[in-house]
């Protein structure tokens, strides 16, 4: 499982420049969009990826946004490295629990999940036929063309807005059962902060599952 994240900050950081390199406006879909926060006392740009696999960058004073958005692109394969080199490094720490703590895990995923999942649904308008917590090995969930969603025990140990995301990913299938671009809107429009819960999973249970 993955419980308490060890929390370490890596930087890198640039001087702010007057005679600023040339920009590449290039999308930045392949990781997190960055989260860009001004710093009076800052003297250079900083760049972090968190703990969560979030990207923050600290803008000096004197600097820019865009400065700042040149850098992280500059950065781009440092952040891409690190965010891998954070998910080996997890995935090697990560231990099997012991046997009575599993049990207790998944009675209380049992009882905690499916009511969740039904809570989801009902805000959304949705109808689960049947719900069933499962120790799948590579899903955190799935969904039938019938409306029947399994989901992962472990989600149960996981912060309740990454548990939410997978939920609402599920219960978005019963309107499309696909991951084309309607269905991302579908779960955006229902889980607005759906991409860090993304990266999250990405960054942090990389050998496990996704949907
Ligand atoms: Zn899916």
């Amino acid at each position: 499982m993955q419980p308490s994240l060890p929390f370490e900050i890596i930087e890198r950081t640039s001087a702010p420049s007057s005679a600023a390199p040339a920009l590449q406006h290039r999308s930045t879909t392949s990781t997190v969009a960055p989260v860009f926060v001004r710093h009076p006392r800052a003297r250079r740009y900083l760049l972090r990826v968190t703990d969560d696999g979030g990207v923050r960058v600290t803008i000096p004073r004197g600097g820019s946004k865009r400065e700042a958005a040149a850098f992280v692109e500059r950065e781009r394969t440092w952040i891409e490295e690190e965010l891998l080199r954070r998910q080996r490094e997890h995935a090697q720490h990560r231990e099997a629990l012991p046997t009575d703590v599993e049990r207790e895990l998944r009675a209380r995923a049992k009882r905690e999940l499916p009511p969740r999942l039904f809570e989801l649904a009902a805000s959304h308008g949705l109808k689960v036929s049947r719900v069933s917590v499962r120790n799948q090995r590579w899903r955190w969930g799935s969904c039938s063309r019938s409306g029947h969603i399994c989901l992962n025990w472990r989600l149960v140990a996981m912060p309740d807005h990454i548990r939410d995301y997978v939920m609402i990913h599920e219960l978005m299938h019963l309107r499309r059962m696909d991951h084309s671009r309607k269905f991302w809107l579908l779960v955006a429009a229902a889980c607005p902060d759906f991409q860090s819960a993304r990266a999250w999973l990405r960054t942090f249970q990389c050998t496990a599952p996704r949907c």
